[in-house]
């Protein structure tokens, strides 16, 4: 197929462009580089550099694109508070151009990143896609909408969609891997203390319900993860917008990673505790059986494999 992948000079981004080209698919990358980097781009991929606001429009016009991956997103929740109309112009406002062009266009496809900050604090776990949606901050309040808008797209333009909710993502897959500028994460933060980047890991608070009192997240591996977009391209169906969450389905502590991370790299890793992070839920655990039901998903990578992908690329930097 002729793929267009915006965002494919990102972490998530990149890694799906090199599982699309193994795969035999063509692959053109759409990315403004304002957070992406030029040498992610997988070899094989044409990169067009622009917003999908003033590119789109153009790049899909008369060129017989079968389908869109699109990554490209703001995508910090503690900026998105303090910027939300960035938010709401950089995600939605951009994902509406593109939705557009496709119209336009008549690409019948589209695989979309949502994520598990469409739920908000979950009322229980694991979640399910049928489980209420309360965004608790414009970051994920914007990739409802988008997710709202395909399906509009989908019932009243006949587009196939499918929404993948991303969990926690991590690892690597060999020089393509996490590079944030401002990074966040957990797994990367604590490679980095483990690389004698910083004195300690902060542990953001241990005073929530859970059995440590630190936050339980569902780590997935990008591989994984990548995989299941090939599985979602083939899924989409025209005029239906399909959900799936994008996880494991089982949990691990803050303490749990952490303590993971030093068994991988046989380094002491200093953790301390420091106060909550404003708007972390205690525990997100996807239930994956959707889509292991209806795509044949099936995640084959471990959390000790994430981080150990994830520790070999930050050395190899
Ligand atoms: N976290 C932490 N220290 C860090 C980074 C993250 O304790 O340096 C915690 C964070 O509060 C959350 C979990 O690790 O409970 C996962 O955070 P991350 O930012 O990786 O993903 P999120 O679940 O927020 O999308």
């Amino acid at each position: 197929m002729k793929l267009l992948v915006t965002g494919g000079a990102g972490y998530i981004g990149s890694v799906v462009s090199a599982l699309l080209l193994e795969a035999g698919h063509e692959v053109v990358v759409l990315d403004d580089l304002s957070t992406g980097h030029e040498d992610a781009v997988p070899e094989g991929a044409r990169l067009v550099r622009g917003t999908l606001r003033d590119t789109a429009a153009d790049l899909l016009a008369g060129a017989g694109f079968d389908a869109v991956l699109h990554f490209a997103a703001k995508s910090l929740v503690g900026e998105s508070v303090e910027k939300p109309g960035l938010y709401w112009d950089k995600n939605l406002g951009e994902s509406l151009a593109l939705l557009d062009a496709m119209r336009r266009a008549g690409v019948p496809r589209i695989v979309f990143s949502s994520t598990a900050a469409t739920y908000g604090e979950p009322e229980s776990t694991p979640i399910l896609e049928t489980d209420p949606t309360r965004p608790t901050n414009p970051y994920g309040a914007s990739k409802l909408a988008i997710d709202t808008a395909l399906a509009e797209y989908a019932r009243l333009h006949g587009i196939g969609g499918v929404s993948l909710r991303y969990f926690n993502v991590a690892g690597a897959y060999g020089r393509l891997g996490e590079r944030h500028t401002v990074e966040t994460h957990l797994i990367p933060n604590v490679l980095k203390i483990a690389q004698g980047d910083g004195a300690a890991v902060k542990l953001f608070g241990d005073d929530y319900p859970t059995p440590d009192g630190t936050c339980v997240r569902d780590y997935v591996h990008v591989v994984d993860l990548g995989r299941a977009h090939l599985l979602a391209l083939d899924a989409c169906a025209p005029g239906t917008h399909q959900i799936f969450n994008l996880g494991c389905g089982s949990g691990y502590s803050v303490r749990e990673v952490v303590e993971a991370c030093r068994e991988v790299t046989g380094r002491d890793i200093p953790a301390e505790v420091v106060p909550r992070r404003p708007g972390d839920p205690a525990a997100l655990i996807a239930s994956s059986e959707k889509i292991q039901a209806e795509l044949g998903w099936k995640p084959e990578r471990d959390l000790r494999t994430m981080i150990g992908d994830a520790w070999t690329f930050l050395r190899s930097r």
